[in-house]
């Protein structure tokens, strides 16, 4: 027992020493970082095409020494470095961008236009910051594999098509992410964002994000003439009670202090003003932390939408469709305390804030509900004196998805291929240095 207590102390002393990482080792990374960087801003694609992106990044995990796998789930790819007995940890980053103009105004603006899955001609822009975490996490595995003697075990390195439209992640489980790899013993993964300033991340224990659904609801009238509404079953206004009932389930249904979101972002019916059509549709998006308070608002929404149609005389149901969803990301309480310790240490303790949970969506709980302990870090991504004068105004800087997103890179990127290095050398560090148990 004596000598294994003085081998283990021994071993913290020297993960110690090597846990976090050194600047001079993100300054050496930083320029091929930077340069990566831009070239995937310029050349950005729509979830599930991201073909060349993938290729990008596995033609640099390979040249850097990685076993890699393409077409893990569409355009998924998979990097690998064995470094001996230990722990396996995957790190995940996303490789697609979305149908959005750029109007940053920046140099290397997105000029990328495209056709989408419906046709339709679409401008494309890495406006929610893929292309930092894609950079990111070349630039760590750049850094993990010219530092080998400062971890052990296996090193798994994800790009995840399709996050975007919420597929990607069951994709690549269903093409064996978990099964024809070792199964990691943690997943990590982070997101920049204009919530913080960059330089700074932002650490939620528990439930990080919301629950999502997409809802997809048509409701059923009887058309005729405008000029004779007696004849028939008015399809728009049960849409219109529909809509403004529904706004009861957040204000007066569920308990105060719960989150409850139910958005109607489009209602779509009729051709012309003077004819009544038969039928209206309502797309829906529904957000919520828990498990209870999802159940509730679902089985709310359909309660009211059969009852406004039924208060209408309607000529049948509704047809209530969730045509898409993700479960909240959950944080993994202890994995979360023990990198928290791993980040101040890294990044100094006034850079690592607690965060709230935010009310996004993401698929990344695909993997966690796998049964794998997750931590999902948020990485500040506002320019200092920008975010500084927002808050003095009480305005926000453009979130994710804003044709003005514009992380302030330099801080941003550096901070984050310092934190991600930070947190694989502390999950990989030697068995040993976890201390023994009384
Ligand atoms: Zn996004
Ligand atoms: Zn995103």
């Amino acid at each position: 027992m004596k000598s294994a207590w003085s081998v283990s102390g021994l071993a913290v002393a020297l993960a110690c020493s090597t846990a976090a990482y050194s600047s001079a080792e993100v300054d050496a990374v930083y320029p091929a970082a930077h340069a990566l960087y831009l070239e995937l801003h310029q050349h950005p694609e729509l979830s599930g095409h991201e073909v060349q992106t993938a290729a990008t990044l596995a033609q640099q995990l390979r040249a850097l020494g990685y076993e890699v796998t393409e077409h893990v789930g569409g355009t998924g790819i998979v990097a690998l470095l064995r470094n001996g007995a230990g722990r396996t940890i995957l790190l995940r980053t996303e490789l697609d961008a979305l149908p959005v103009e750029e109007k940053t105004g920046l140099a290397y603006a997105s000029k990328v236009r495209t056709k989408d899955d419906a046709g339709h001609d679409v401008f494309v822009g890495h406006m929610c910051g893929h292309d930092l975490h894609m950079s990111a996490l070349v630039a760590t595995a750049d850094i993990m594999a010219h530092s080998k003697s400062s971890w052990h075990g296996t090193l798994i390195l994800i790009g995840q098509p399709a996050e975007e439209t919420v597929g990607g992640a069951s994709g690549m489980v269903k093409a064996g992410l978990f099964t024809r790899f070792p199964r990691p013993d943690a997943l990590l993964a982070l997101h920049v964002g204009n919530e913080l300033p960059a330089g700074k991340v932002g650490v939620v224990s528990g439930i990080y994000d919301t629950n999502a659904d997409s809802l997809r609801i048509t409701v059923f009238g009887k058309g005729g003439h405008g000029s004779a509404p007696h004849t028939t079953v008015d399809p728009i206004v049960i849409a219109a009670r529909t809509i403004l009932t529904l706004q009861t389930i957040p204000s007066r249904e569920v308990k105060p202090g719960e989150l409850a979101v139910v958005t109607v972002g489009y209602i779509h019916s009729g051709t012309k003003n003077n004819i009544i059509p038969d039928q209206a549709e309502l797309g829906l998006t529904v957000r919520t932390y828990k498990a209870d308070v999802r159940k509730q608002v679902l089985a709310a929404i359909t309660r009211i939408t059969n009852a406004e149609a039924v208060a209408a005389a309607a000529p049948r149901p509704p047809n209530i469709e969730r045509f898409e969803g993700a479960d909240a990301v959950y944080n993994d309480p202890a994995l979360t305390q023990r990198l928290r310790g791993a980040l101040e240490g890294a990044l100094g303790a006034a850079n690592v804030l607690s965060a709230e949970p935010i009310t996004a969506s993401e698929d990344f709980s695909v993997f966690v509900e796998q049964g794998i302990p997750g931590f999902y870090l948020s990485l500040g991504g506002a320019d200092p004196s920008k975010y500084a004068a927002a808050r003095a105004q009480g305005t926000h800087l453009p979130s994710n998805h804003s044709a003005l997103f514009a992380p302030d890179v330099d801080p941003a990127l550096r901070t984050g291929i310092g934190a991600e290095v930070a947190m694989l050398r502390e999950m990989l560090k030697p068995e040993a240095a976890t201390p023994p148990k009384h």
